[in-house]
């Protein structure tokens, strides 16, 4: 058996039994390796007793006594009440849960030890359900903390520590706690040693500074945080140098196609947009696979970066798919792109391959047929484009907007799909929900990144606007001032997550109000259960000006532009997430009126509601808004990790541990290349099976 092998897949055999082994598999713990890393939140303090006459409220402390009173009284409640005496004075002692034995247990003339924090109660000094348990008067002291560690119902503290102590203390597991950073590396960064630090975390010693271990400062957790953040560091890295051995067809720019679309655009192309598309462009003449994360607030233009993308893709003749996680966000595009490329394909839309999950099954074979075909050269569409019967003749480029709507699983299929012959496709992604730098430092590091980070000129600050929704109407008559001066709006409907009936009953119910109420303007309506059909049929509409206020659930959310629109109003929006918000708040500001922003709330207002609402006032820069939002959420919850398989770090914190992150990041590139056998101990440690995942 390999040497990883036997660390990590053998099943524990201190598992006394099968409901024990599930219990601890609750807490992520399924192994003898993933125990010892399974690390206390908390120490208590045995290790030494203070007198009881000398102990006040506030502080946890331990004491030692000789029960002199044990009676269960009735009043105000049934409770065990003891007292204890310790020749320094008495102390009361409450059980409001008991069981009858610890009533014969703490008989009189019992000696306890207990550890608790007293107060002032009605009788005087008291412990309420303190930790309690027998001794003999020569019974020593722990030398060591006493861990407290996460658990789950049903497994003790006793439980836990016995078994890890098992493990810490028995001579044929040496391995486990083996050191797999090299020495270099050690001293050049000042770590402990591995097994060192995970004892002392287990065990540490009674002069240990408590607080440098709570607040996981101590260097023991520098330790294990370093090692956790450079198991995620080697393993983007491996990736990363996978995916160079890959082949992939090198595009060149030859600027034929590149140039015209160029020239026809009404607009030049900012210091930014230049730089990333020659960055790209770099990229795709490489003859291995570009995988890029394309980062940019809403509005800065990202789309026109893909166009050119994609014609040097096209020039070299690969053909090229764009995916889209909304069937509106990808129709759009497809406008958008049959207009910009109309010079190439003529005006025929037909020569744009078109493919969602409402189509017509004649209008889908007769897309697979030409995709497959190789006569057209650009397909765009939602998530069906990941489905197995759409075979490419020759896919060179793959574009993924709004990456982060989809899940890891359709990015995994995406790069199967692409892998045909040993060659695989470059793929650029795209997304607006910007991710703080150190997170996409620790979670991103296989990519490379470009970061988009000058809007276009002439965009106006969007105002944002607070309204508590009983001034409804002060709202009504901005949006009829506004759109009568020939000015656009949006009027988004609450998110109703508990129920889609109730949602769309919502939607048309406001719809039909907002229509009595403006009876001379074109509302227009738009939601997630509208056909394909329909849906376009309202964008286009909306963004010809044939509708001036447009009812919409947030399937708005993502992408939709039109630069005329510069009012939105957002009901409930105490209810949305603050990326939610930033991007509907992008739908406007995207053209010369200076815009606004309205977001009715109702009262009363959860605590974290309100400090959403008040960065979403407060801030316009995406990158804050994120950074904030992380702060409020934690990385977990910030990129939804269950759906996405971003292995989350239990330990160390990319925000708080920048610095770490860093070393960890640079000791990484120098362990893969002088000590690789190393990098795989390590990997396999902390990653274990996990490690497959990181590979999406
Ligand atoms: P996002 O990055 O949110 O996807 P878009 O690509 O939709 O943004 O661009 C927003 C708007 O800005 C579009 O109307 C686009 O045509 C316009 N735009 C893009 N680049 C420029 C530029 N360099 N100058 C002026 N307008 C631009
Ligand atoms: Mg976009």
């Amino acid at each position: 058996m390999s040497e990883e092998k036997r660390n990590n897949s053998v099943i524990f055999d201190c598992f006394t039994s099968k409901a024990i082994q599930e219990k601890f598999a609750k807490l992520g713990v399924s192994n003898e390796i993933s125990l010892i890393l399974h690390l206390p939140l908390r120490y208590e303090n045995e290790t030494y007793l203070r007198e009881i006459n000398d102990i006040s409220g506030g502080e946890t402390v331990q004491i030692e006594g000789v029960v002199i009173s044990n009676e269960v009284m009735y009043r105000p409640r049934r409770q065990l009440v003891l007292q204890v005496e310790d020749g320094s004075g008495i102390i009361f002692i409450r059980f409001l849960n008991f069981y009858p034995s610890q009533v014969k247990a703490y008989s009189v003339g019992t000696r306890v030890r207990l550890l608790g924090e007293p107060r002032t109660g009605f009788f005087g000094t008291e412990m309420v359900h303190p930790k309690c348990h027998i001794v003999q008067k020569n019974t020593p002291l722990p030398n060591f903390l006493t861990p407290v560690y996460p658990t789950t119902a049903g497994l003790s503290q006793v439980m836990i520590r016995k078994l890890i102590r098992k493990i810490l203390t028995d001579k044929t597991k040496l391995e486990i706690l083996s050191e797999t950073i090299p020495l270099k590396i050690l001293k050049n960064y000042r770590l402990n040693g591995f097994s060192k630090s995970i004892i002392f975390l287990h065990q540490p010693k009674s002069t240990a500074q408590v607080h440098l271990l709570e607040d996981r400062t101590h260097p023991a957790w520098a330790r294990i945080k370093f090692d956790e953040l450079l198991a995620q560091q080697l393993s983007m890295r491996l990736h990363y140098q996978q995916r160079h051995k890959c082949t992939a067809p090198s595009m060149p720019d030859n600027k034929r196609l590149t140039k015209i679309l160029l020239h026809s655009l009404p607009f030049s192309l900012t210091n930014a947009q230049e730089e990333i598309f020659s960055e790209i462009s770099q990229n795709l003449s490489e003859s291995y696979p570009m995988q890029r994360l394309l980062h940019g607030d809403v509005g800065s233009g990202k789309t026109v970066v893909a166009a050119l993308a994609a014609l040097q893709a096209i020039e070299n003749g690969y053909q090229v798919a764009i995916m889209a996680p909304t069937e509106i966000l990808a129709e759009q595009h497809y406008r958008k792109f049959s207009s910009w490329f109309g010079f190439i394909f003529g005006p025929d839309r037909n020569s744009i391959a078109w493919l969602s999950g409402n189509q017509k099954k004649m209008q889908r074979q007769e897309a697979l047929s030409t995709i497959a075909a190789g006569t057209v050269m650009l397909v765009i569409g939602t998530h069906a484009l990941f489905q197995e019967q759409v075979k490419f003749k020759k896919l060179g480029l793959a574009i993924i907007d709004e990456q982060h709507r989809f899940g890891v699983h359709q990015r995994l299929a995406l790069r199967m799909k692409c892998t045909k012959e040993g060659m695989v496709p470059h793929q650029l992604m795209m997304s607006a929900t910007p991710i703080p730098r150190t997170l996409s430092m620790s979670y991103y590091a296989d990519l490379d990144v470009s970061l988009l980070n000058e809007m276009p000129p002439g965009r106006t600050h969007v105002i944002t606007k607070l309204f508590n929704e009983t001034r409804r109407k002060e709202v009504v008559i901005r949006v009829k001032e506004a759109c009568c001066a020939g000015k656009q709006a949006y009027w988004v409907c609450p998110l109703i997550e508990e129920s889609e009936v109730l949602q769309l009953r919502t939607v048309l119910d406001t719809y039909e109000k907002l229509k009595m109420i403006f009876l001379d303007l074109k509302v227009g309506l738009l939601h997630g259960k509208m056909s394909s059909h329909e849906k376009i049929e309202v964008m286009e509409l909306f963004e010809q000006g044939e509708i001036q206020l447009l009812v919409a659930t947030a399937v708005i959310e993502v992408g939709v532009d039109v630069s005329n629109a510069s009012l939105m109003v957002i009901e409930h929006s105490e209810r949305m997430g603050l990326s939610q918000l930033h991007q509907l708040r992008g739908r406007v500001g995207r053209g010369k009126e200076a815009s606004v922003c309205i977001l009715l709330y109702k009262e009363p207002l959860s605590e974290i509601a309100r400090k959403r609402l008040q960065i979403i006032f407060e801030n316009n820069n995406g990158f804050e808004i994120a950074r904030q939002d992380l702060l409020l959420r934690g990385p977990g919850e910030f990129f939804g990790v269950r759906q996405s398989g971003v292995p989350i770090l239990r330990f160390a914190d990319p925000e708080r541990d920048e610095n770490l992150l860093k070393e960890a990041r640079d000791a990484a590139k120098e362990i893969l290349r002088d000590y690789p056998e190393l990098a795989k101990r390590h990997l396999q440690r902390w990653l274990g099976e996990k490690s497959d995942y990181l590979k999406v």
